[in-house]
């Protein structure tokens, strides 16, 4: 009750086997609607803080062993993905996880499996619509197979079928990745295009001076803890950020 937050992760402890403490007492806030960016270098937790939130640790061997996460106020256990998913929360994994072997529409399609309720039908093809409406690419190669998608083309078919699924929150794990700087760019305004339509954006990024541009808030992980937090053009001003993350001298 009078809990705006769309996301709220607090005091969230991961870990792998019993050694490895990937995340420690984290707590992450997205509002409704908003874009948070979630920055760090290679091994900080941000992949493991996004696996926590969509349920998806198990599969990684990893656990959640304390905090708490809700979506719009209620609990989620972040130990299973249908149910992030019928919470409206849907992970865009790191790399190109498409079905190499299926055509770009059957893949689009394997974003609806988990969806229920009145409409189902109506509402997948109106998620379609608006699914090819954001991705001309998609709508022209929907017949083909998805190995033959370029990598840009490939991670906006694995935004598109994030979509697909209804999401209210999207967790998107460095979709910039190895992608040249024009794609980048597009897939940029597809995030910006994504979050005008209601979604809330919680965005992992190497490339924190896009990330940056994008979210609304951010914050630093380093070794697990939260390091800095703040808005994000207020992070962007911060010498550490601009020497550590931007490049800057
Ligand atoms: P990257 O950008 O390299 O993916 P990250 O910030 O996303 O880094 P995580 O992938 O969450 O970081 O990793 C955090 C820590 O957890 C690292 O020490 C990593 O080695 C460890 N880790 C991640 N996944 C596993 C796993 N499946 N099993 C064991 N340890 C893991």
């Amino acid at each position: 009750p009078g809990d705006t937050a769309l996301l709220r992760v607090d005091g969230l402890d991961v870990t792998y086997g019993r050694a490895v403490r990937a995340v420690r007492s984290v707590s992450v806030e997205v509002a409704r609607a908003g874009i948070v960016a979630v920055l760090g270098a290679n091994g900080a937790g941000k992949t493991s803080l996004l696996r926590a939130v969509s349920g998806t640790l198990p599969l990684h061997g990893g656990t959640v062993d304390g905090g708490r996460i809700t979506v719009d106020g209620a609990p989620l256990t972040g130990r299973d993905p249908a149910a992030a998913v019928r919470a409206g929360v849907v992970q865009v994994p790191e790399g190109r996880r498409v079905f190499a072997g299926l055509s770009v529409a059957e893949n689009l399609r394997a974003g609806t499996l988990g969806l229920r309720g009145p409409g189902r039908s109506a509402r997948i093809s109106a998620s379609l619509d608006r699914v090819l409406a954001l991705f001309p690419v998609l709508a022209e190669r929907r017949g083909q197979r998805a190995g033959l998608l370029s990598g840009g083309e490939q991670q906006m078919l694995a935004l598109g079928r994030a979509l697909m699924a209804e999401p209210r929150l999207l967790l998107l794990d460095e979709p910039s990745l190895g992608l040249a700087p024009r794609m980048v760019a597009l897939i940029a305004e597809v995030i910006t295009e994504i979050h005008r339509q209601g979604v809330g954006v919680l965005l992992v990024e190497q490339n924190a001076a896009t990330a940056l541009r994008l979210a609304d808030h951010a914050y630093v992980l380093d070794v697990g803890r939260v390091r800095l937090a703040g808005s994000a053009e207020r992070l962007a001003a911060t010498d550490e950020v601009r020497r550590l993350y931007l490049g800057e001298a």
